[in-house]
């Protein structure tokens, strides 16, 4: 297994160097001596904790932690701050502004390393928990609550820049009467099967799929035309149908999904929402005209349908 990397920030490199050489048997450890240099160094990533020395030149430690706390990309590393100020005010700013932990020098090597390992213990819990949270638990695709974070900055983007962006929305066709016949089991099996098939069809870096709640999956994806958009969607249906999973559907002797899909330049003017619902009203035409087929419209309700 990789070793944790921690980030040691401290303007003594005497102190430096002596937290280097307790932690580096178990950790990999760098470190930086100005308060710039470590902000600098934790936007690189990766690191599990930041050990920050409070009273430094120009920045001090507090000023940092406040720096570290609302940069996105280092506000969930842990900091602990490591200070001779023994000053139950400090602790209390320290610990305000967002450090986990406070350990007054001089400290003890076992002190240290206990403390550190602890940190380092929680960030992994958290950080599989903040993923778990984002991510659909039978199918491992992105899940409704991430869908409706990230699906308004991907239109936002799309606005601002002037692309074409398309909303998606997918439903397993006959999925009550599939699992009827065929057993709940089988029913979630289809689910991931279908899931996977969809997300492998969305694998751009722009793209997001998701599971929408049930059968139901919903994708926004950006950079197509509405022709293309059609298309694209089209090859997806199919890609489900020719998975060949068995079922007595009035539609198929496979399992088969529903598409409805809108495309458009998004002006600032048009709500995201109902271009949502008009992706949903999509769908619901594709079950009404007889599902297993694609309905797309444009910003117009121009509509194409496939066959
Ligand atoms: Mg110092």
């Amino acid at each position: 297994m990789e070793k944790d990397k921690i980030l040691v920030i401290d303007d003594s490199a005497v102190q430096a160097e002596y937290l280097c050489s307790i932690l580096s048997g178990d950790y990999e450890v760098s470190a930086c001596y100005t308060a710039r240099d470590g902000l600098a160094k934790a936007k690189e990533g990766g690191y599990s904790l930041i050990l920050l020395d409070v009273v430094m030149p120009d920045v001090d430690g507090f000023m940092l932690l406040q720096e570290l706390k609302s940069t996105v990309l280092t506000k969930h590393v842990p900091v602990i701050l490591l200070t001779s100020l023994a000053d139950v005010q400090y602790e209390e700013r320290g610990l305000l502004l967002g450090a986990v932990d406070y350990v007054a020098k001089p400290f003890s090597p076992v002190i240290i390393k206990a403390r550190v390992n602890t940190h380092i213990q929680l960030y992994h819990y958290q950080t599989e928990f903040r993923e778990q949270a984002m991510v659909d638990g039978l199918t491992g695709v992105p899940n409704r609550r991430r869908y409706e974070a990230e699906s308004i900055i991907k239109w936002q983007e799309a606005t601002r820049f002037g692309l074409p962006i398309s909303i998606c929305m997918m439903d397993i066709d006959h999925f009550k009467s599939y699992n009827d016949t065929f057993g709940h089991p089988a029913g979630d099996q289809t689910i991931v099967s279908v899931a996977q098939t969809a997300a492998a069809h969305f694998r751009r870096a722009t793209d997001l799929f998701a599971r929408y709640g049930g059968e139901e999956f919903v994708a926004i994806f950006m950079g197509n035309d509405g022709p293309s958009a059609f298309q694209f969607l089209k090859t997806l249906r199919q890609a489900v149908e020719e998975l060949h999973i068995p079922h007595n559907s009035p539609v198929s002797q496979w399992v088969t999904v529903s598409v409805g899909g809108v495309s458009l330049v998004p002006k600032v003017s048009d709500d995201y929402h109902t271009y949502l619902k008009l992706a949903d009203t999509m769908l619901y035409d594709a079950k009404r005209f007889g599902r297993n087929q694609v309905v797309w419209c444009n910003e117009n309700k121009d509509q194409l349908r496939e066959r």
